[in-house]
C-alpha cells in the first residue's frame, strides 16, 4: 500500500534530493526559443522535471533530416510538413499531462522585449548566431537566458543572468560570420545556410546541462525556505531526515557569466569565465 502511494507521485524520486523544491521548478514559466534538436531535448527534461508552463517558439517545419536528433518528431510530421513548435507541443505533453504548452509560430527576430519578459527563464536552442543575439539582447536584465549549442561532438552552454552576455564573448571572427548573413541594410539575406553536423548524443548532453542550470537557478531564486526530508505518503507529512535542511545549490556553482565547453571525442569539459565587456552593445 505505502509503496503504491509513493510510486504514484511522478516527482517522488527527485523530491528525495536534499533541499529539493518541486514548487520552485513547477511554477517556473519557461520559453524554449527553437524547437529543433536542443528544443526537443530541453522540452523533454523540463516536462519530466515538472515545469507546468512552457512556450515554444519556432516558425520552421519538420523535415526528415531532423529525425536523427529530435526525439518528438516522426516521419509522419516530416511528410506532412508539420510545424516544429506544434509537433513538439503535441507530442511532448504526454510526459506531464498537467502542463500547458504553447506553440508560438514566429521568427525569433520578430519577438520583442515584452514577449521575452513574460517568462521566468528562457532557453536558447538555436542554430544561428543572429537569432541567439536577438534573444540575448531582448532577455538581458529581464529574463535569465540559458544558451546551448552543438556542433558534431562539441557542445557549449552559457548562462546570461545580469553579468556578461553572449555578445560580450564574441570575437571579431564571430561578427564577420554574423554579417555574412545580413545585407548592409540589416535585412536577412535569403540564402541557404550550410547545415551544421549534429549528433543526438551531444544534443542530449548539452540539453542536460541546460536543464540542470535551470534547476539550480530556480532553487537559488526561490524565496521559499528549503525543506528537508521526504513526504510520508500515508500521512502526507514531511519526515525530516536532518536538522538543518539546505539549498543544494550554491549560486557560484552555476554557469551565469561563464561558458561550459564539452568535447565528446576526448570527454573533456571546461568552464571559462566570460568578462563583462564595457563596450558591449547590449549593456555597455
Ligand atoms: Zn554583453
Amino acid at each position: 500500500m505505502a509503496m503504491d502511494l509513493i510510486d504514484a507521485d511522478q516527482w517522488d524520486r527527485q523530491r528525495r534530493i536534499r533541499g529539493w523544491q518541486q514548487t520552485a521548478v513547477e511554477q517556473s514559466h519557461c520559453v524554449l526559443i527553437g524547437a529543433g534538436a536542443l528544443g526537443n531535448e530541453a522540452a523533454k527534461l523540463l516536462l519530466q522535471l515538472g515545469v507546468r508552463k512552457i512556450s515554444i517558439v519556432d516558425f520552421d517545419t519538420v523535415v526528415t533530416a531532423n529525425l536523427n536528433r529530435c526525439v518528438f518528431f516522426t516521419h509522419e510530421d516530416a511528410q506532412k510538413g508539420a510545424k516544429k513548435a506544434e509537433a513538439l507541443a503535441a507530442s511532448a505533453g504526454r510526459l506531464n499531462p498537467s502542463a500547458q504548452i504553447e506553440p508560438v509560430l514566429e521568427r525569433v527576430e520578430t519577438l520583442d522585449e515584452d514577449f521575452f519578459s513574460k517568462f521566468d527563464y528562457a532557453f536558447s536552442c538555436l542554430d544561428n548566431l543572429g537569432a541567439r543575439l536577438h534573444a540575448n539582447a531582448h532577455c538581458y536584465g529581464k529574463t535569465p537566458l540559458v544558451d546551448g549549442g552543438t556542433a558534431g561532438f562539441n557542445g557549449k552552454v552559457q548562462v546570461v543572468d545580469g553579468g556578461s552576455c553572449l555578445e560580450c564573448g564574441l570575437s571579431p571572427r564571430d561578427y564577420s560570420f554574423l554579417w555574412r548573413k545580413y545585407s548592409c541594410t540589416g535585412e536577412m539575406l535569403e540564402f541557404v545556410d550550410p547545415k551544421m553536423p549534429a549528433l543526438p548524443t551531444t544534443t542530449s548532453i548539452v540539453a542536460g546541462v541546460m536543464a540542470s542550470e535551470f534547476v539550480k537557478m530556480a532553487h537559488a531564486k526561490s524565496e521559499e525556505p528549503p525543506v528537508g526530508g521526504v513526504v510520508n505518503h500515508l500521512t502526507q507529512k514531511r519526515v525530516a531526515r536532518e536538522n538543518k535542511p539546505r539549498k543544494f545549490d550554491l549560486p557560484e556553482s552555476g554557469l551565469a557569466g561563464k561558458y561550459w565547453f564539452y568535447n565528446g571525442l576526448t570527454n573533456e569539459s571546461a568552464v571559462f569565465e566570460i568578462a563583462k565587456r564595457e563596450s558591449c552593445p547590449v549593456h555597455g
